[in-house]
């Protein structure tokens, strides 16, 4: 990997990172019309370059085994999680995705610890696991809508004051676990506007296609802006850690913000670096010696590695194509 777009990549989402310990005012210090200076015919081409680096690097963590990506999104709704997750997936393997989305919890759910059911959805080893909504739940709506902590059931011991205080620190450390054992936590703010919003809702209602898309509690909930506004804001200044950074996204132009999501899951695995297995002198030995049967068994007339003369063909085209260009 080359240094240079490594660095292109830290550089382009530094103004979007929330730097550890700092104290964030949502409204004051992101704006959700920022754009890089981008125009949107550059910024799709850099999105197709994003998602070829990712898929190239998937490959690798797959390959490697040791560690997982555990990617979290959070907006308000209309915020584009899922379009993102469309695109910035769209060229890696399904193979090593799992995405999963949290909804109202279930009775189930609601029988056990607050992380549980984010916990049964955390990624393998070379996974990149996608969190469409996240353990950030537990202090964004439970927070903005206190009935839903009346469901959980909490003995009166762990109501007391200082529950959202205990619950930041609860989910840092477990973040801290998941790091130091190989797991990369990556979290994803996608910050629309006000009115960005109440555009995207008209769209929905305007268009049969998207009617599916929109419900009046969504209007309902948008009247508790102000509420989340500062529970986001309480939120990243809590939970920016050093080993799982927040980062702002832009999102009222739905071309930024994926292209900005794509370049901080790539600087994530680009910082792992996952390596292809070198399978060892001894193991390479055995290969080459299966090599040789396998040449043996050539039907007549064919090839003896009909991979290696293709390869071949394929190098002596590219020199010749090479010689032609310098000479002409
Ligand atoms: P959507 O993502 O639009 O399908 O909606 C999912 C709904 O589930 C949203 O209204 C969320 O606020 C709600 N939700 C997600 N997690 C929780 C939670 N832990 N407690 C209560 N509601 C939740
Ligand atoms: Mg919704």
């Amino acid at each position: 990997m080359s240094d240079e777009r490594a660095e292109r990549i830290a550089d382009f989402i530094e103004p979007l990172r929330v730097e550890p310990g700092s104290e964030v005012c949502l409204e004051r210090d992101f704006d959700p019309r920022y754009k890089a200076g981008l125009k949107k015919r550059e910024g799709i081409e850099l999105l197709r370059t994003g998602v070829s680096l990712l898929s190239e690097y998937q490959e690798r963590l797959a390959a490697q085994n040791t560690y997982g990506v555990l990617l979290c999104l959070q907006a308000l709704d209309a915020g584009g999680k899922d379009g993102t997750i469309r695109h910035v997936m769209s060229g890696v393997n399904p193979q090593g995705v799992r995405v999963s989305s949290f909804k109202v919890p279930s009775a189930e759910e609601l029988d056990h610890d607050y992380m549980w059911r984010y916990a049964r959805r955390l990624p393998e080893r070379g996974e990149i696991a996608i969190f469409n909504r996240s353990h950030y739940e537990e202090v964004l709506v439970v927070r903005v809508h206190p009935e839903n902590l009346v469901r959980q059931r909490l003995p009166e011991s762990a109501v007391r004051h200082g529950l959202w205080d205990r619950r930041y620190r609860e989910i840092n450390h477990w973040e801290r676990y998941l790091t130091d054992n190989g797991f990369k936590v990556v979290k994803i703010f996608l910050n629309l506007s006000k009115e960005e919003q109440r555009t995207r809702f008209l769209k929905r209602i305007d268009r049969p296609e998207k009617n599916w898309k929109f419900s009046a509690a969504d209007v309902r909930e948008r009247r508790h802006w102000g509420d989340y506004q500062e529970a986001f804001s309480e939120m990243l200044s809590a939970t920016s850690t050093k080993w799982a950074p927040w980062y702002v996204v832009p999102a009222d132009r739905k071309w930024f913000a994926r292209i900005s999501a794509a370049a901080i899951l790539a600087h994530t695995l680009m910082d792992i670096d996952p390596q292809f297995p070198d399978v060892g002198e001894a193991a390479r030995k055995d290969l080459l010696v299966t090599r040789r049967d396998l040449e043996r068994e050539a039907p007549a007339g064919e090839p003896a590695d009909p991979y290696a003369e293709k390869r071949k063909k394929k190098r002596k085209k590219k020199r010749k194509k090479k010689s032609k260009k310098k000479r002409g």
